[in-house]
């Protein structure tokens, strides 16, 4: 999914020749098609997320390291690491709540240091952490949202996200009432209600029974697929990372040990599976970081 490189070809066609032989001219062939436009060159899209060197210090801890990554438009990352690896801090300094101690973060080609509504205006957030305000309904709360967020046409928007995530017969409870699984699609839909360029899912299927969880995750493997939102997911399931990302970054004290497919880096590194690569890496991550395990 991530952004295609592919380059155009233009088939030049030769001009006809004249006939040399004393035999009667063949009928002329059809005059060739006028060539193709030469195709413009595939200019890779921006990411939808680029973090560039990006550092953190609570006073003399260091929760991140110059970290670099990026997320394509239409591509799915993983965030992978132990508890306190430094997920939460480097999503935080995604959304603007906390501010690098050194390095930069773009969304949408947009520098958040610079330009911190704009670039925030293209991205939205669902973690279970982060529940949404008890006291409103589902639809209060998507309308609430959707004014800050200023979407267009909120009132359709709203009845399609109720739609979409199977909430229509909820609209009328409050979200502190709803079961934890109802918590999350109403995070969810919250979360589409601007139509986000960067969308940061942490943990999104955790209180979801196999089921509801499966439907999210195609949901969301669609909405990456049509709408060209780049996600960084961050999950503790790895079968569920495997379904889901289209690429995977293990952080492990604060750095980004190993990145690739979820679905051949296993093998790349001698590991059965995403999840044996996991542990190794959790309990490994000196000797990783220095490269010689795995
Ligand atoms: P988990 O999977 O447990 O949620 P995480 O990968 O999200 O972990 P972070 O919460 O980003 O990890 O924490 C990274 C490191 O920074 C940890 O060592 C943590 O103790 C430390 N840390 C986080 N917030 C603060 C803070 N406000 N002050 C001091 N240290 C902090």
């Amino acid at each position: 999914m991530n952004d295609s490189t592919g380059t155009g070809t233009s088939s030049g066609a030769s001009a006809p020749t004249a006939h040399a032989s004393g035999a009667p001219a063949p009928a002329p062939a059809p005059a060739p098609a006028a060539p193709a436009a030469p195709a413009a060159p595939a200019v890779p899209a921006a990411p939808a997320l680029r973090v560039e060197r990006l550092r953190k210090k609570y006073g003399s801890v260091t929760a991140l390291e110059e970290v670099s990554f990026s997320v394509g438009r239409g591509e799915i990352v993983g965030l992978l690491g132990p508890n306190g690896a430094g997920k939460t801090t480097t999503i935080n300094m995604i959304l603007g709540v906390l501010e690098p101690t050194a390095g930069r973060v773009t969304i949408d080609e947009i520098d958040i240091a610079k330009d911190r509504a704009r670039a925030l205006a293209r991205t939205n957030f669902a973690a279970v952490y982060a529940a949404l305000p008890g006291n409103l309904t589902v639809a209060e709360n998507l309308r609430f949202f959707g004014l800050l967020y200023a979407v267009d046409s909120l009132k359709r928007r709203v009845e399609e996200l109720l739609r979409e995530f199977d909430l229509e017969r909820l609209r009328d409870t409050r979200c502190g009432l709803l079961s934890s699984g109802e918590q999350t699609r109403a995070a969810l839909a919250k979360a589409l209600i601007n139509r986000p360029r960067l969308l940061l899912l942490d943990e999104p299927t955790a209180s979801l029974d196999p089921s509801a969880a499966q439907i999210i995750r195609e949901r969301i493997k669609n909405l990456a697929a049509r709408g060209g939102c780049g996600i960084l997911w961050t999950s503790h399931n790895m079968h569920e990372v495997q379904a889901v990302c289209d690429r995977v970054l293990f952080l492990s004290q604060g750095r980004v040990l190993l990145e690739g497919d979820p679905n051949t880096l296993p093998q790349e590194h001698g590991a059965q599976s995403l999840e044996d690569l996991f542990i190794r890496v959790a309990r490994e991550p000196l000797e990783q970081a220095e490269g010689s395990v795995p």
